[in-house]
Formats: structure tokens, sequence, C-alpha cells
């Protein structure tokens, strides 16, 4: 432990510094109020307009966080040596404001605005492509984003040894490259594969078919407000709306909004949905915004992969366990009448964790989730290297669907259109959800082995000492440490995959009867 360290060492310098960052901060969280509202209740008459203001205010963000002053003053606090004594906040606060400076400051304001705008018109034309199922629609809108893109990487500059990619995926996992995602994934899929083959063909399917019956969207939303209460979500610090793709959005100190999506017969994609994002929400609640370093690089999440391991660890490794469902099926019955009375704890249990190759990323089950990851990585580094057209996308992702998950993709709107991230230019951030449920698993037998009575308070709908436990291992560092060390502080261990796929062993198999 360093905790030990002086945490609290400051200057003029320093004090200056993260004042003029505290303002960008706002200026930034003021961006993300007009996203949230651009997926909630903008009306689409307000799409171009509102590409204007995001784009405006990009430039403007982005002049505060790359302002000469803002350089100066860190200059002038690292060569300080009280403020960068080994271990401390104020150290590793100073090493993150270097890197998001450097970074800021190597992309000029008019191609930042340019991405700000032109994501966007993109993604209000993602949305009425999606909805006609018609690639051609969205095609010149993606061809933008992906040329701007790759201006942007090239002004980041591609790491020693690594590809143009890499400057991308560098925004949502630092220090990450392509090839050491391609090390990972590459056995993964192996064992995912077999592990698909083995259960598809050795198991028994467990019963589902109460899985569509018909709930009202109201008596859904009670229910998942319910639940997130229960986890620990403070909703006078946060909201719960709907959208067509769920989202978390950590705005502001004080204010995560959540959203999630609900269809009349499918309550747990709905459930499922409002966890995942609840753990997002969860962790941004808990990161330490509102202290001496709000506003400061410390008080962010560290990167896109723990962000994704806290919804992955509730939504999956809580809300597809049978503790959790010994709780929530008897609230669910409080919620939905007689709708699921019939059914036990074994069959909900049995039916959460089912292991079906299917269309969509978002409604997918836990066996065959990161093989979606696989493809849209695979397919979004070769559009970057150039070695695969824009226009030939719909045709390459369906191939590799019928190949990797045996499945034929029938109309776009299933297939390349799905995720909305591509139209907002989030290249190189597909990856971190595989690392996210790869750390999301470590943690998990960490947690259980530090709480051995967790199943217990999980069946009695408690949470709090498992989120305190997030809370003080994960939550409260913010960016203190790398994704890496952090994994390693909290877990003991550096990340592997061996933890996912004991989980996976332990709760498909019994499901199918193995
Ligand atoms: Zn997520």
């Amino acid at each position: 432990m360093t905790t030990a360290a002086p945490t609290q060492t400051t200057s003029k310098d320093y004090a200056q510094l993260t004042a003029l960052l505290r303002e960008a901060s706002t200026i930034g969280s003021i961006g993300g109020l007009l996203g949230w509202d651009q997926e909630t209740y903008m009306p689409s008459g307000g799409a171009r307009a509102r590409a204007e203001q995001a784009s405006v205010l990009a430039r403007i963000h982005h002049d505060r966080l790359t302002d000469p002053r803002v350089g100066e003053l860190l200059a002038a606090c690292e060569s300080d040596t009280a403020l960068n004594a080994g271990g401390s906040e104020t150290a590793a606060n100073l090493r993150e404001i270097r890197r998001d400076y450097d970074q800021a400051t190597k992309v000029p304001g008019d191609l930042v605005a340019e991405l700000a705008r032109a994501g966007s018109e993109a993604q209000d034309i993602w949305k009425q492509a999606r909805a006609k199922s018609d690639f051609a629609m969205f095609a010149p809108a993606l061809t933008t984003m992906l040329e701007l893109s790759r201006r942007k990487a090239e002004c980041l500059g591609i790491p020693e040894g690594g590809e143009l990619y890499d400057a991308l995926l560098d925004q949502y996992e630092p220090d990450t490259k392509a090839a050491e995602i391609e090390a990972v994934f590459n056995p993964l899929r192996e064992r995912l594969s077999a592990f698909i083959a083995d259960v598809t063909e050795n198991g028994v399917p467990p019963r589902d078919d109460f899985m569509s019956r018909n709930i009202p969207v109201g008596q859904q939303h009670t229910f998942g407000q319910a639940v997130l209460e229960a986890l620990g979500f403070d909703f006078t610090a946060g909201r719960l709306d709907v959208t067509t793709h769920p989202f978390c959005s950590g705005m502001a100190p004080g204010d995560t909004r959540l959203t999630t999506r609900y269809a009349e017969d499918n309550f747990a994609d709905a459930l499922t949905s409002t966890m995942h994002e609840g753990g997002h929400g969860l962790y941004e609640q808990g990161l330490p915004k509102s202290g001496p370093h709000a506003g400061t690089p410390l008080a962010g999440s560290v990167s896109l992969g723990i962000h994704e391991s806290q919804s992955r660890l509730w939504e999956n490794f809580v809300g597809r366990s049978a503790p959790f469902w010994k709780w929530a099926l008897p609230l669910a019955n409080k919620h939905f009448g007689s709708t699921l009375s019939d059914v036990s704890l074994d069959q909900m249990t049995a039916a959460m964790n089912t292991c079906t190759p299917s269309l969509i990323r978002v409604e997918s089950d836990e066996p065959t989730y990161n093989l979606h990851v696989m493809i849209r990585f695979g397919l979004e580094r070769a559009l970057v290297r150039g070695d695969l057209s824009i226009k030939d996308l719909p045709g390459a992702w369906n191939e590799q669907y019928k190949n990797l998950l045996g499945v034929d993709v029938p109309d776009d709107r299933r297939g390349c259109l799905q995720d909305v991230h591509w139209s907002f230019g989030l290249i190189g951030y597909f990856p971190t959800y595989s690392l996210g449920n790869l750390y999301a698993a470590q943690l998990w037998e960490t947690i259980n082995e530090q709480i051995p009575d967790l199943d217990d308070q999980m069946a009695r709908g408690e949470f709090a000492q498992l989120l305190s436990w997030l809370r003080t291992n994960i939550h409260q560092h913010g960016r203190r440490y790398t994704a890496g060390e952090l994994c390693e502080r909290a877990t003991g261990k550096p990340l592997s995959a061996d933890p996912l796929m004991r989980h996976l062993e332990r709760r498909v198999k019994p499901a199918y009867g193995m």
C-alpha cells in the first residue's frame, strides 16, 4: 500500500492549473447534457441545430484544454519536486494532466469541431437508416466519420511498433495496442467457440418460453427502478430514462443519467440493460468528483475496460445469478402480478444463462457476447488500415457472423447498422467491452473470496458490502492507477481470461444439465 504518501500537496500554480481544468470540465459537462438530450427528448427537427451547438461547444472545450496557460502552469508544477513526491495523488494527477494536455494539443481545433458536427449529424442519419434497414443511406456519413477518425489518429500519432488504430484505441484504453488485444482475443475465441459447441451439442437447452410473456412497460419500469435502488444507485443524484440504445452519462458531479429500453415481450432485456447501465452509474457516482480533484483527470474513470467491468459485473455476475433471483423473483412478482408466478427459481436462473448464438450484441448471452465484439474489432481495424472499404462492410459483417456464430444476417438493421458507435466516430472502442468482461470475472473471484457470504447477502437483496468493496478498490481511485495496476492491486494478479472461462463453466453448464 502506498496510501500513506502525501495526498493533498498543493501550490499556487497547481491551484490555478486545476481551476482552469475545472472550468474546461464544466464546459465538457454541458456537452454531456446536450448529448443526453439528443438521445432522449430532443425532437428530430432539432438535429441540425444540435450538431451546430455540439460543434461550437466542442471547439470552446478544446480551446480551454489546450490554452497555453495550462501548458505553462503544468510545466511549472512538473518542476516542483514537492508536488511530484512519489505515490501522491497530486503526482498521479499531474501525470494524467500531462497525458490529456499532450493528446489535446496534437489535434487541431478545426478537426475537433468537425468531428463533433459530423458525429452529431451522422448519429441522426444512422437512426433513420437503421429504422429503414438501409445501409446505403448511412454509408456516406460513415465514410466521413472514418476519414475524420483516421485524420485524428494521424494527429495523435502511431505509437512505436504500433499501427494507426492504436492511436484511436489509446483514447479509450490508454497504452493498449491492437496487437495486444489480438493476442488476448485469439486464444479466447478458440476457448469460447469450443465451449459454445460443447454446450449446444451436448446440453439440453433450458425452458425459456416464459421469458417472452407480455409485461407492460410501466410494470417493468417500476421493477427496474426498485432493483437499481436496492443495488445502491442514488436517485437524488441520477435519473433513468428511455432510449433506443441504452447508455450512462456521468455528466456532472451529482448528476448521473441512465437510459434503458423496454419491449413488452422481453422483460429480461430491459432488466439486464438497466442493471448494466446502473453498474456504469454506480461507478460514476463513486468517482472522486466533488473532492479536491473535482474537474481534474483524477476524478475521471481510468479506462473504458474498467468502466465496462463495473456494468458487466452487476448485469451478469450479479443479475444472472441464483442468489440474486432468490430475492428478485418475488420482487418481480410484486410488480408483474401473476405473469411469472408459476416460474420457479431454478427455471428463472437457467433461462437467464442460455447459450444461443444470435444476431444482436446487446441482447446476446454471456458465452456468445465476446464473439460479437471480436467481429467488430476485426472489421474496424481493417477499415482503419484500409483493408476493407465501407461499401464492403455489410458483406464482410454477414460473412463473419456466419463463420463465427453460425447465423444468417437477414438485414442490415440486425447486422452492421445495429450499433450506434461508428456513427459517433467511436472507432477503437469495441474491444474495451471484452476487456470489461475479463476484468469483471477476475474481480468477481476476488470479491467472493473476500466476502464469503456474498451469496447469502444477495439472496436477501443486500448489496451494500459488494458496492463498498467496489467503492474502495475501484471507484474512489479515479485515474490514480492505470487499468492494469488497478486490477493487480485489487486482485493480486495481472489480467487473465481464466476467471471468465471458469465463470461460464459454473454458470451455463448447470443450466444445460451438464
Ligand atoms: Zn457498457
